[in-house]
Parts: structure tokens; sequence; C-alpha cells
């Protein structure tokens, strides 16, 4: 038999039918013989809701109160599922992170897991025992209860496959794999068969939040087996997970040699939460450039990408260059305090931007994608206002406003569309 574990997202248990339905899946696992952990999410907008309340009853949350009320959605649904499947004469159990343990660091509100000890767990899962664990949700030091950053869950599971040695991590969700690109956005998106761990990892971390980045991460590192799949499927019309753990469900997230037929560009992502900030007319000297990500980076904000131009007079130059939407207002106030030193004209911060990135390990051996891009998206008349680049991937920066249009238009000139669409 098969060790599985099962994670279910906000939508799969949003209310008592849904967790009726992702209990017979758990159930079909079970009938086939396979050993079952599952892991859930806390019910579709539950979480956001209590970080409402979080914010309505401070300006400056204690993080350590942040994550008791937050994690909280999670313990709700985990017994749920527990007490759905005991009626229906499936053996279960649910279990808190403190309760496994699965310790983290204390980053409150984005900690990271340190150790999961997975002997408990795997003692009841052997004698016959669903075990049904709250995601998101761990312990940190001083026995206060930790969450994993926003879609924390898809982490927690991989997390509990590694530390079981599951033969399968399948992430339930409301599409039935990875795409192209976000199926909501583009109708033309095409469900991938396969997708490699570097690939998804550039996916998820430019702003597919189909999986959360560290969970690829991790599943990469610790050769964790995953599939993304439907929720949505009638649990009785789907096969149950094979004996060695193999499934032909969904999407797999495996290593780029399981692969055969591999495309130059495999997949678009976007992300609407970046700001820029443009400095008109700094000097043009060493040490200009560390005087202002110096102080950026003392106060723990993220610089993404980066363009310096030289001014007509030769002596200054505009730098422009993103951070997170949510550092934009900190950002500018740490520079408005370096004016003196920095000695710019002017100081500008806008959110009306968007980053849109081609994804493909096959642009480590082809020349030319990125004149191939640059060239399709003027021929819509889409100006470019910064550019970064890897060895798999090609970021853009345009005003929000083409968002759509830029996604729309690479992912057809790329040659991901659907057949017939
Ligand atoms: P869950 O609550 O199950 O964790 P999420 O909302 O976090 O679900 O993630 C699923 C969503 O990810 C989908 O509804 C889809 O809109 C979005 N998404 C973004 N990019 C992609 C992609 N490339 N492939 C599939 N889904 C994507
Ligand atoms: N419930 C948490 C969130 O909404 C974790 C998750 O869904 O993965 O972020
Ligand atoms: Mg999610």
């Amino acid at each position: 038999m098969a060790l599985v574990v099962m994670k279910f997202g906000g939508t799969s248990v949003a209310d008592m039918d849904r967790i009726r339905n992702v209990a017979a899946h758990v159930k079909r696992e079970v009938d086939a013989g396979n050993h079952v952990a599952v892991v859930v999410s806390a019910m579709a907008g539950r979480t956001n809701e209590l970080v409402s309340f979080v914010n309505d009853a401070s300006a400056t949350p204690d993080q350590r109160e942040y994550d008791a009320v937050v994690s909280s959605g999670e313990q709700v649904t985990s017994g749920l599922l527990a007490l759905t499947l005991q009626s229906m004469n499936v053996k279960a159990r649910s279990w808190q992170g403190w309760q496994i343990p699965l310790k983290t660091d204390s980053a409150h509100g984005k900690a990271r897991i340190a150790e999961i000890d997975g002997d408990v767990l795997r003692t009841s899962i052997q004698a016959g025992e669903v075990a049904v664990i709250a995601g998101f949700q761990g312990i940190a030091d001083g026995n206060r209860i930790s969450t994993l950053g926003r879609g924390g869950s898809d982490t927690s599971a991989v997390a509990i496959a590694a530390a079981l040695g599951a033969d399968l991590c399948d992430i339930y969700t409301d599409v039935d794999g990875v795409y192209t690109t976000d199926p909501r956005i583009v109708p033309k998106a095409r469900r991938l068969e396969k997708v490699s761990y570097e690939e998804m990892l550039e996916m998820a971390s430019l702003g597919a939040k189909v999986l959360q980045t560290r969970s690829v991460e991790l599943a990469m590192t610790q050769n964790v087996r995953l599939a993304v799949r439907s929720s949505f499927d009638d649990p009785n019309a789907v096969p149950a997970v094979g004996k060695d753990g193999s499934s032909s469900v969904g999407t797999i997230v495996c290593s780029e040699d399981e692969i055969v037929e591999q495309q130059v560009v495999s997949g678009i992502a976007y992300a609407k939460d970046e700001a820029k900030v443009t400095l008109i007319s700094v000097a043009d000297k060493p040490g200009v450039a560390a005087g202002v990500f110096g102080p950026l980076a003392a106060a723990n904000i993220n610089v993404d990408m980066i363009v310096q131009n030289v001014s007509a007079d030769g002596a200054t130059t505009d730098m422009t260059f993103t951070v997170p939407e949510g550092d934009l207002a900190h950002a500018l106030e740490v520079l408005e305090a370096h004016r003196d030193d920095l000695q710019y004209k002017d100081l500008i911060g806008t959110t009306d931007i968007v980053k849109v990135s081609i994804i493909g390990v096959g642009m480590r051996s082809h020349a030319g994608v990125a004149a191939d891009m640059f060239r399709e998206l003027a021929s819509k008349g889409i100006n470019i206002l910064a550019i970064s680049t890897s060895e798999i991937k090609i970021s853009i920066l345009i005003d929000a406003a083409y968002q759509e249009l830029a996604v729309r238009t690479l992912h057809t000139h790329f040659g991901l569309d659907q057949t017939g669409a």
C-alpha cells in the first residue's frame, strides 16, 4: 500500500457539503488500502476574516497573538473533517501543529519549518487511523503557535510528506492541475501533464499562487513527489492512488529529466503585488547604488528589479526599482530620510504596475527568447519599464492596464494556447 498525503485548500473545505466531499475522496483512498495523512486549510475566506479582526483589534499587532488568531481556521476544519470521516466509519483524528509537533522558527506570521517529529503521527497512521492535520500552523520557541505565511498549508503538506516518507503528496484545489498560466484569466490556458520543480518554483515565486513557493522549494530539496488536482472531481469516479504511489490524475511536479517533450516556454505568471520606486536625478558616481540599496536592505525591504538610466547630462542618473507593494510606504520613508546624502531631485512611488514573466527550462538552450518577447510586446504598443532575467525566466514590468493583453499575447505567441481554442 501507498502512504499518501492529501491536502485540501480553502474552497475545497468551504462548507459542510464540501467537507463531506473531501471525506469521500479520503475514504476512496482508505478503501483502496492506502495509508492517509490529510492536511486541511481553513474554510475559504476565513483566514482573511481573522486577519481583519486582528487589524481591527490593534494597529500594530503582536505577531504571536496574530498567529494565535489566524491559525484557528485550520483547527476548525481539521476537527470537522475528522468528525465527518468518523461518521462514515473511517477511523480518524485531528492533529494541531503543536500536537505533532511541527516545530518552526520564531518568525511569527511567516515562520519556517525547523523540524517535524513524524513518530507519533506514523504510529497513528500505521494503526489504520487517518491523520487529519491542521495546515498553516506549527509551534515556535516559547511554546507559541506560529503560522507559515499565507498559502502555507501547501508547505505543511509537503513537509509532512517529507517527514513521513510519503509516496505522494496530492494537493487538491479548485482547478484540475497546473496550467500554462492562470486559467481564470486566460481561458485558453492549457493544463500541463508534468512540470519540473524548477519551473514550478519560478512560476510560484513570480505570482502563480496555485502552490506556495516554499512548498515547491521543499518538494524539490526533499524529493517529494507532488501533484496538483481538483477536489471538484467526483470522488468515486477517479482512481485511487496506486500501491507504488502512482497517480494519473492532475499535474505531476517532478524532476526535469522525467519530462520528455520540453517546450522553450512552459508557463507565464504575473504578479500585481509589487510597487515601483523611481529616484529622479541622482549623482552618477561610485557608491550611489550602495547608498540607495543599503538602507533599504537594513530596513528589511526586498528589492527585485532594478534599472538605471544615465541622463542627458551624463552626471546624473534616474534609478527605478521594485519592492513588495506592502513595503512601498516604508521604502519611501527610508529614502526620504536619506534625501540629504543621496541628493536626488524627486522620489516617486506607484503601485499601478504588474510584473509579467515567461518561464521555461528550454530557455537555457535557446537564444533570442528575450528579443522575441520584447518584439511581440512592442507590436501591441506595450512599453517595458524594467526587465530582469534568470537562466529559465524573463520578467518585465509594465503598466497594470496592459496585464491581460500582455499575458494573452505572450501565451499565444509562445504556442501555449489549447489546441482548438
Ligand atoms: P487553495 O485554496 O486550494 O490553496 P489557491 O487559491 O491558493 O487554492 O490556488 C488555486 C488558484 O490558483 C486557482 O483557482 C487559480 O486561479 C490560481 N492559479 C494561478 N496561476 C495558476 C496556474 N498557472 N495554474 C493553475 N492555477 C493557477
Ligand atoms: N488558510 C491559510 C491562508 O488562507 C493557509 C492556506 O490556505 O494555505 O493563507
Ligand atoms: Mg493555496
